[in-house]
């Protein structure tokens, strides 16, 4: 069987290391001259966005064959609103370095991989399709989906972002929520060490001069004096895509729209969806059917990114007083419950309720 991978991303390497795990060599594409983006930064793994899954290390080397080592485990998120700041403490999750300096995620997949990748050349999916028995499209962007037909717009952002010189500590995340600058979504920070950290601001539906004002506004507002030694700023739209293969082209990754709208986490389940890509053409499977859970996901995300929408500063200030309460810090985080699912359903019904009671007009 003859298969292209577009985007030798993660989702892309994930997949054709699946494919050659089926005695299948793939041919792969990546129009860059490394794996990665350019710019290195610190991505996180959550435990909560992932359950019931609950060490994904150990869920990544013995049911996905992946043996990834993180930058360090996740012990401490801090959230700060406008008029309080809480913590949690547990195993988190882990913080992956990201992008083409050795150790990033990219690389490590990359050395696992035998297949030679051809780097700087940019793949034409159509082209590809007819060349090819099976195209995997992993090339980040929702661009292939929009065209064919099965893609739906969720939520378009903007990423802003520093490299930044300080004091950290490596298995901290920080998170600011707060709609002066950031209406809807958030900002955190990850440490690459103790001396090294991304800073990023997320915005939603922002014009490219807005997010400048912003990125200014939060430094203001938070008091930062960190030394910036990388700036980066980048375009994201999440989406829904359904169905995720049409004809010989299935759509992996950022592109099978398994980016969730929520807090913009996509890294497991963009290496799931590569991976089930590949098991579905070496194993005749249906790749929609593989990757049902990971679109229920999606589905659960946007219920709870709906909501989110219309929070206010005060709203923010309560929410994480009640996620840091004591008796609610027990339940979600030291238990392998699925928040999310069970948030999604409660949210649902409360809707549906609201719109029970609602007066006609
Ligand atoms: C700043 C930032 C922070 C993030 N933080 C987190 C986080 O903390 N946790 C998390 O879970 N997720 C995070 N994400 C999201 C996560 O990075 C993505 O969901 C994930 O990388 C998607 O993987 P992918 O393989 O689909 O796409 P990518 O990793 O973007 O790979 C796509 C590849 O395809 C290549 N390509 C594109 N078009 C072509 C073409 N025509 N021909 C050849 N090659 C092509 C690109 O050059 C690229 O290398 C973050 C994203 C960003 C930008």
């Amino acid at each position: 069987m003859r298969i292209a991978i577009i985007g030798a991303g993660v989702s892309g390497l994930a997949c054709a290391l699946e494919l050659e795990r089926h005695g299948i060599t793939p041919a792969i594409f990546e129009q860059r001259n490394r794996s990665g983006e350019v710019f290195a930064h610190v991505a996180g793994i959550l435990q909560l966005m992932n359950r019931p899954i609950k060490d994904q290390i150990s869920y990544l080397y013995r049911r996905l064959k992946l043996p990834l080592r993180p930058l360090a485990p996740l012990k401490r998120i801090i959230m700060h609103t406008p008029n309080t700041t809480g913590s949690i403490t547990g195993r988190l999750g882990y913080l992956f370095l990201r992008g083409q300096d050795e150790g990033s995620m990219e690389s490590q997949l990359f050395n696992l991989l035998r297949t030679p990748v051809f780097y700087n050349h940019y793949a034409d999916w159509r082209e590809m399709a007819r060349h090819y028995d099976y195209v995997v499209v992993a090339d980040g962007t929702q661009q292939v989906p929009r065209t064919l037909g099965c893609w739906q717009d969720i939520l378009n952002t903007w990423v802003r972002g520093a490299t930044v010189l300080g004091h950290f500590d490596p298995h901290t995340l920080t998170m600011w929520l707060n709609t002066k600058y950031c209406r809807s979504n958030y900002a955190y920070l990850t440490p690459f060490n103790r001396h090294r950290a991304s800073l990023v601001l997320i915005t939603t539906d922002s014009y490219p001069d807005e997010i400048e004002k912003k990125w200014r506004l939060f430094w203001e507002v938070e008091g930062f004096d960190y030394q910036v030694v990388e700036n980066f700023s980048l375009q994201h739209v999440s989406g829904y895509c359904y169905p995720p293969q049409a004809g010989n082209v299935l759509l992996a990754g950022n592109a099978g729209g398994f980016l969730e709208p929520f807090l913009g986490f996509g890294l497991m389940a963009a290496i799931r969806s590569g991976i089930y890509a590949a098991r579905a053409l070496a194993r005749g499977e249906s790749y929609t059917g593989l990757t049902r859970d990971l679109r229920q996901q999606i589905i659960r995300a946007l219920a709870i990114r709906r909501v989110l929408n219309s929070l206010t500063n005060a709203d923010y200030d309560r929410l994480v007083r009640l996620l840091t309460a004591p008796g609610v810090r027990q339940l979600i985080y030291n238990t392998n419950i699925d928040v999310f699912k069970f948030s999604t359903i409660l949210l649902t019904h409360l809707e549906r309720l609201k719109r029970k009671i609602r007066p006609r007009m």
